[in-house]
């Protein structure tokens, strides 16, 4: 369990983020080789509790003396076993959050033992770059976030509503007047009900917002339809959709323009892979959802670097101690993209001593 100071807090619609916490998942084979996985706990901030428990007593035993080569597989079985408890514990996503953070590890420590990078592994690279958008501005101190986004070079930058119509149309023009023609999104964290989202689509139109993240309950399909048709606004959601057939359902929705896979919530590497598969046919957007550490960020960047269907990835604006200061050269943007790191596994080397400084406990699993 990796966890940090977040600064003060972070705004979210529906409660505030107040600390980085993540559960890094280790796996080492025979032969001495490592494999880095991470499970995102963002919430509630007891959860790491919770992920500890379920790695050591439901996932780990089915992962030891499996070979890190038939990732696909042991994912398979994983999901088969256990996403039937999830659903009777009422609770299918922590299973998928844990099995996420098992599946970046296995797919790292296939890459580490072969010598070749996730993105190789899935079928190769695609391209050396990947277009990334800033996040996620506001609610409070708009002008000078945009102001260091602006510094920083971002062409697209993603601003958090559902904290009242005042505060939100003060933040899209806080960020438009800094910003001038960037891209601009907007993340209601589920925020509103159908007719509140209607009754604010046209303000949100007025300030140009290019896609409209989670104004609803973002598994709630027919509703974002409905808000699709009723106003015309691209939408997006996908970090709180759990299970591939839920995710066909939001790719096959004409109302979803963008899909966003967490590769750390939704079942890792593999998951998302099959998310891009799904999302190449219907010709829906990927844009992966990540907001945690320095192995979901990497991961994700491996994703991006062999899915053509990526189109953009989300990266955290703000201080946090759980993502560059654990990799020893961090992917950095430049003028709004950032380059794919080609190294084997994740395509970056993790920098122990900084995690070991952030390391709230430990468990062993043999
Ligand atoms: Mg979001």
């Amino acid at each position: 369990m990796l966890r940090a100071e977040a600064g003060g807090g972070i705004a979210m619609s529906f409660a505030p983020l107040t600390h980085r916490t993540c559960v890094l998942v280790e796996l080492e084979s025979d032969d001495g080789v490592v494999g880095h996985g991470e499970s995102w706990v963002n919430y509630p901030a007891w959860a790491h509790e919770e992920r500890v428990a379920t790695l050591r007593d439901g996932v780990l035993p089915l992962v030891l003396g499996r070979h890190a080569s038939d990732v696909r597989g042991v994912q398979a079985e994983l999901a088969a076993t256990l996403d039937p408890l999830g659903r009777q514990w009422g609770a299918p996503g922590p299973i998928r959050q844990a099995l996420s953070g098992v599946d970046i590890a296995l797919w790292d420590l296939w890459g580490r033992t072969t010598g070749r990078s996730i993105a190789e592994l899935a079928g190769g690279r695609t391209r050396d770059e990947i277009a990334v958008y800033a996040s996620s501005l506001g609610p409070s101190d708009v002008t000078r976030q945009a102001a260091a986004c602006r510094d920083a070079g971002h062409r697209a930058v993603k601003v958090k509503v559902g904290f009242g119509r005042e505060n939100d149309e003060r933040a899209l023009l806080d960020a438009r007047n800094v910003l001038g023609d960037v891209a601009l999104y907007a993340d209601a964290n589920q925020a509103w009900s159908l007719d509140e989202a209607v009754g604010l689509a046209a303000m949100l139109r007025e300030h140009g917002i290019v896609w409209l993240e989670e104004p609803v309950r973002g598994d709630r399909v027919t509703d974002l339809e409905r808000l699709h048709q009723r106003t015309g606004m691209a939408i997006a959601t996908g970090e709180n959709v759990y299970g591939i057939d839920a995710f066909r359902t939001v790719v096959d929705s004409p109302g979803v323009a963008v899909v966003q896979p967490d590769l750390t919530k939704a079942g890792g590497v593999t998951e998302a892979l099959e998310v891009c598969a799904l999302a190449r046919r219907t010709g829906t957007v990927v844009n992966p959802h990540l907001y945690g550490g320095a192995v979901g960020y990497a991961a994700t960047l491996q994703l991006a670097a062999h899915a053509a269907v990526v189109g953009t990835v989300e990266y955290d604006i703000r201080d946090n101690p759980l993502r560059d200061p654990l990799l020893r050269d961090p992917p950095t943007p430049r003028d709004g993209a950032v380059a794919l790191p080609s190294g084997p596994g994740i395509g970056v080397d993790l920098d122990a001593d900084a995690a070991d400084g952030r390391t709230l406990s430990v468990m062993t699993v043999a």
